[in-house]
């Protein structure tokens, strides 16, 4: 699983529940309406910035910084995993996600190594709403790059940490999971895809 949602057990604060329904209807209720906010604001399928090749950061300034942030609270309110700047219309190579519990951000990322042994699971997109589609990757990768202020970064992940890295890594070159599935996960994906109105495209 990939960027796709699970159960963030986020807490919303002391917020004020002027309805009838009990405390947890009224958390879940506010939770579900900042998902779809979230999501509102993240380029669905269908926009072209999802398949363009994004281009490598070369300064990291206030505005990186302020990308990065806005980018990693946009990932737990959409209760995704990973997120790539290309899916906020960005085109540059940078991607935040959650490793361990941990936020984390890579800049100009590149893969390094990866294992022979590879494996199958199904994986989500905060672009591509209500599809979940198998897609096989090596189970660990060593991934380098550079963090929010241009300090050297060199993970060596684990599952789901790795297959978290390589699919947002797919998302800065403009390849998506129904680009890396079977062909008939991606018949059925395409179609629950196609009569879906495009959200957040310009
Ligand atoms: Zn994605």
């Amino acid at each position: 699983m990939a960027d796709h949602e699970h159960d963030h057990s986020h807490d919303v604060g002391d917020h004020d529940h002027a309805d009838d329904h009990d405390e947890n209807d009224g958390q879940e209720v506010e939770r579900e309406a900042r998902r779809l906010l979230a999501l509102s604001r993240i380029r669905q399928y269908g926009d072209t910035a999802l398949r363009m090749k994004a281009r490598e950061v070369d300064s990291f300034d206030d505005d990186l910084e302020r990308l990065v942030e806005r980018m990693t609270a946009l990932m737990h309110e959409a209760n995704g995993v990973g997120l790539a700047a290309t899916q906020v219309g960005v085109l540059r190579r940078l991607f935040v996600f959650v490793d361990g519990g941990e936020d984390r951000v890579l800049v100009n990322p590149s893969v390094t190594q990866t294992s022979k042994e590879t494996e199958v699971d199904d994986e989500g997109c905060l672009s591509l709403r209500d599809v979940l589609v198998p897609v096989e990757r090596p189970t660990s990768v060593t991934i380098e790059g550079l963090d929010a202020r241009g300090e050297p970064v060199k993970l060596e992940l684990e599952l789901p940490s790795s297959r978290i890295v390589q699919h947002e890594l797919d998302h800065l070159d403009g390849v998506l999971i129904i680009d890396r599935t079977d062909d008939e996960s991606r018949r059925t994906a395409l179609a629950r895809l196609r009569p879906q109105p495009v959200l957040g495209a310009r």
